[in-house]
């Protein structure tokens, strides 16, 4: 009792010193909410700590109120597109061109030439229809919010036919079936988990049918007794009976990743030029740009689309559009080494392995050991499953304690790093530590190995 008595108030407090050089800091309503707190947790544990501890206290609990939760990684994982992790770092373009906008007034939805409102969509229509051939494009969300327009301006109440083996879970709940309903559109099921045939779709349509609806099996592999019916025959199938052919792509490539001794991802080009009406597709997957999801095929299906208020509530902002813009600028010129996507996948396991050795060189120069493993990098973020790339690991064995914990303390640096663990030792794959952040990386695990 004695002890809460001797407890300061608010009031007092805030006229000490420490407070004031907080005050300076961060401002009065926030430090004092902090002491308020700081008290409150005194007087609930019945003590009273001494000043010094209050106020490394309050300080920490206005810390925790301003910690930037949004911040910079190193992604040592070798997973490319990793959506926990943001998915595709954007060209340095992109980040300019988002940074030039931010803070000003733009022509969003305005064109100066006329002095008339414009259509934010339009922005990025004329690149995406010369990089594609599509005859109209729009850009909203993210893909998922594409697939949803799409069938609920298309089919709702009406019959889409999709193929057993393709009603996917993307991740994050996305399911295609749950996608049907909320849209209102009648999924109507053919074929079984691993073939499907032309005449599956043929009978199944009938006079209350909208649409065929073909899913990019994005993150799974069905091998062995499979079969199932290309874009073409569909589309030639769907243009016989009158119906529509929509395309769920995800990924949404515009290169070939053959190229790149990938097996071939399907590009939005390719899904056009096999007839498909309209195809939905992923702006921050392999197209490296910001999150969006890109709407493409004919005039007629686009406009509709984009008069349904649904696509009001999906639409992107103007950051989205900038840094669209950049991307697909890069794309324009061929300059896809800007595109740090394709310079990772692009990066030959001989440079991997070099900046691995060189690594090890200058841990070795710290008197640390860590050693080097072939291993493989994933493209991720629901593209190319099975599909491995050659590389290079960086094995660390803790000196003391478990891998787990090394693990933690390279998360505990700032910027964290974040690797993986297998059979007790930390992996690090160089693949996915963008340029610039080699420093970082080898002051994290030179920390967390002292
Ligand atoms: C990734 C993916 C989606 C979801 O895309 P978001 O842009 O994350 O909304 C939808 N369909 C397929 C086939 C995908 O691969």
């Amino acid at each position: 009792m004695d002890a809460l008595r001797a407890l300061p108030s608010v009031h007092q407090l805030l006229e000490e010193e420490p407070a004031t050089t907080l005050i300076a800091a961060h401002g009065r309503p926030l430090v004092r909410f902090a002491v308020q707190r700081v008290l409150e947790d005194e007087r609930r544990r019945a003590v009273t700590d001494a000043p010094q501890a209050r106020w490394a206290r309050v300080e920490a609990t206005v810390q925790g109120l301003r910690l930037p939760r949004l911040r910079p990684v190193i992604n040592a994982t070798g997973v490319i597109l990793h959506t926990n992790l943001g998915r595709a770092p954007m060209a340095a373009a992109a980040g300019e061109a988002t940074a030039r906008i931010a803070g000003r007034y733009s022509t969003l939805e305005f064109d100066p030439q006329t002095g008339r409102r414009g259509k934010r969509h339009d922005l990025v229509a004329e690149p995406l229809r010369y990089l594609t051939g599509a005859e109209a494009a729009a850009v909203v969300n993210n893909c998922a919010a594409a697939v949803l327009l799409m069938l609920t301006a298309l089919a709702r109440g009406k019959e889409v036919i999709v193929a057993r083996g393709e009603l996917v879970e993307i991740g994050g709940g996305f399911r295609m079936p749950e996608i049907m309903r909320l849209s209102g559109a009648r999924m109507v099921e053919v074929g079984t988990t691993n073939r499907t045939r032309a005449e599956d779709y043929a009978s199944a349509i009938t006079p209350k049918t909208a649409a065929i609806m073909k899913v990019h099996a994005s993150n799974f592999q069905v091998v062995g007794f499979t079969e199932s019916v290309e874009l073409k025959p569909l589309a030639a199938l769907a243009r016989r009976h009158g119906v529509l052919l929509l395309h769920d792509l995800g990924s949404g490539s515009l290169i070939e990743t053959t190229g790149f001794g990938l097996a071939a991802e399907p590009r939005i080009q390719d899904s056009l030029q096999s007839g498909v009406d309209l195809v939905a597709a992923s702006a921050d997957k392999m197209l490296g740009g910001p999150q969006a999801g890109l709407l493409l095929g004919r005039t007629e299906l686009v406009d509709r689309l984009m008069k349904h208020p649904l696509a009001r509530a999906v639409r992107v902002d103007k950051l989205t559009i900038a840094a669209l813009t950049a991307t697909l600028d890069l794309y324009l010129t061929q300059s896809f080494g800007e595109l740090p996507v394709w310079e990772m996948i692009g990066a030959s396991s001989d440079s991997v392995a070099s900046r691995a050795r060189a690594w090890q060189k200058r841990l070795s120069e710290l008197g640390l050991a860590v050693d080097i493993t072939p291993g493989e990098s994933a493209v991720g973020g629901g593209s190319l499953p099975g599909e491995r790339l050659a590389t290079s690991l960086v094995v660390i064995t803790p000196r003391r304690g478990t891998a787990a914990e090394l693990l933690r303390r390279l998360r505990e640096h700032d910027p964290p790093v974040i690797g993986r663990i297998e059979q007790e030792r930390v992996l690090l794959d160089p693949r996915t530590v963008l340029s610039g952040e080699d420093d970082p990386v080898l002051d994290a695990i030179a920390r967390a190995l002292s």
